[in-house]
């Protein structure tokens, strides 16, 4: 007999005959500690999660949600869902609970005269966008294209189409979702509205969704996108220059703009930029990036939108041990702006970088239908991921970050939470520089096989 999490907090016995009961009524298979499969699925994208499930249902369909669901309920057990496995802070696994993994409901169907597309819980944006740039269409995703679909949907959605086409919940026209009672409901603006509100914005909280559909709009396949780097030295102008950019960029243009460390060990602020409309209309929109500074390093020009999309997923590998820290600012301040340059002079790691997501135009605007309060609101993201990889070793400069932390917080303006830095040993410098030199011959090498395709 083992034991298994209860909401209250309590343990409480696990039978086998409940076990059987569950793997006897689901179509995917019940995994238990020790049995094969289920270390490689209660691990997730970030390495420094480590948390062991008494009981994972693996679902395969919508029926096998409503079973999971209604056990967990009968039983009073915790629950996490598993989507794409991107979250940061690790919720898609619970600690001793049962965690529902919808990691092989992997359903996507792209309806190209009506210009939506369907996709299950399981499908990852690069799964998404492959199929969807088939017909020569897209909608926002994320700009690591590992992301789960679902998760980054509920949360709201930033990506590089969000200033033209509004967050990746913007786009969403209607989805099937199992409630804590057991039902399968549809939400849509015309049916369970309310619900609908919910999701679009209100992450995990209100359900389990079974299915995704999105509108999709004309987008690529080549894009005007890429990045541009300079000097520290420079980084004040270079960001007031950013400040100012991102104010009067047409809808079509999204930016990120960071503090990054070069393979060499340079530290350097960058600029990436995708323009998603025509190449002509791109080059030009893009021309005042490209001749500011001038910037060392120059890789902006026409590339297929899924190699784009793909271009910053070799410097966020899975298993590495991340801690990100995020938060909203207003405005770029020049005291933002000190403070930023300040904060990443002192990272102690060259894995440790600091981004600012650019949340403008259409990601901006009230869309007719609100999303609820808790999809990203007006501003600029600001988060700093800093990976580790193993051996693992406690995040031992957690507590001096955190301080960091508390006093940036008194500095930029508008933040609700802010930044965190985290300490890597000398040996992982080399291991981002090769990372990030893999980063660049691997985006060259696939923009080059896919343009000569
Ligand atoms: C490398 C990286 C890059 C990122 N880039 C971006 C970006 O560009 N833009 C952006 O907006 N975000 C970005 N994110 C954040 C990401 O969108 C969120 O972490 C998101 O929650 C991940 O979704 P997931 O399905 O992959 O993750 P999961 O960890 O599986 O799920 C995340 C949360 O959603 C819940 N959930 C998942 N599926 C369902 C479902 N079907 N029904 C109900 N609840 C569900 C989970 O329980 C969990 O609480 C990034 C994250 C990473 C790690």
């Amino acid at each position: 007999m083992s034991e298994i999490r209860g909401v209250d907090g309590m343990s409480r016995p696990l039978g086998a005959k409940d076990i059987r009961g569950l793997a006897g009524t689901l179509s995917g298979p019940v995994l238990e500690p020790g049995d094969p499969g289920y270390d490689d699925s209660r691990r997730i994208w970030n390495g420094m999660i480590d948390r062991r499930p008494a009981l994972i249902a693996r679902c395969v369909d919508a029926a096998d949600v409503v079973t999971a669901v209604n056990f967990a309920r009968a039983t009073g057990v915790v629950v996490s869902v598993r989507g794409g496995d991107h979250s940061a802070a690790g919720n898609a696994v619970c600690e001793g609970g049962m965690m529902i993994d919808l990691s092989l409901m992997k359903g996507l169907r792209v309806d190209p005269e009506a210009r939506t597309a369907r996709a299950e819980p399981g499908v990852r944006w690069a799964e998404f966008d492959a199929a969807t740039q088939r017909e020569g269409l897209a909608t926002t995703g994320g700009t690591n294209s590992d992301t789960g679909v679902a998760g980054l949907t509920l949360g709201g959605g930033l990506g590089w189409l969000a200033g033209r086409y509004g967050l990746a919940c913007d786009n969403l026209l209607e989805a099937e979702v199992v409630t804590a009672d057991g039902q399968l409901l549809r939400a849509s603006e015309s049916e369970n509205p309310d619900l609908f509100w919910a999701l679009r914005g209100g992450s995990g909280n209100f359900g389990i969704v079974t299915s995704f559909t999105f509108q999709l709009h004309p987008v690529g396949p080549m894009v005007v996108a890429g990045l541009v780097a300079h000097p520290m030295e420079r980084a004040v102008e270079v960001l007031r220059f950013y400040r100012q950019f991102v104010e009067t960029t047409p809808d079509e243009i999204n930016t990120i703009a960071g503090f990054l460390t070069t393979p060499d060990g340079v530290k350097v602020v960058a600029v990436a930029a995708c323009h998603c409309g025509g190449i002509d209309e791109g080059e030009q929109a893009l021309r005042h990036l490209r001749e500011f500074g001038p910037p060392v390093l120059d890789e902006i020009g026409p590339v297929p939108y899924t190699a784009f999309q793909q271009g910053l997923d070799a410097n966020f590998p899975r298993g590495r041990r991340y801690y990100w820290k995020s938060t909203m600012v207003r405005e770029l301040s020049d005291d933002a702006i000190s403070q930023l340059i300040e904060l990443f002079d002192s990272v102690p790691s060259a894995m440790t970088a600091i981004l600012l997501q650019q949340l403008g135009n259409a990601a901006n605007r009230v869309p007719q239908q609100p999303r609820s309060p808790t999809a990203t609101p007006a501003g600029t993201a600001c988060s700093s991921p800093a990976g580790r990889t193993p051996p693992r070793t406690p995040p031992r400069s957690s507590g001096r970050a955190r301080r960091g932390v508390r006093y940036d917080r008194s500095r930029l303006a508008g933040c609700t939470s802010t930044v965190l830095l985290t300490a890597t040993p000398k040996k992982s410098v080399a291991r981002s520089a090769a990372t990030m030199r893999d980063w660049r011959s691997s985006r060259r090498s696939t923009t080059r096989r896919t343009c000569s395709a």
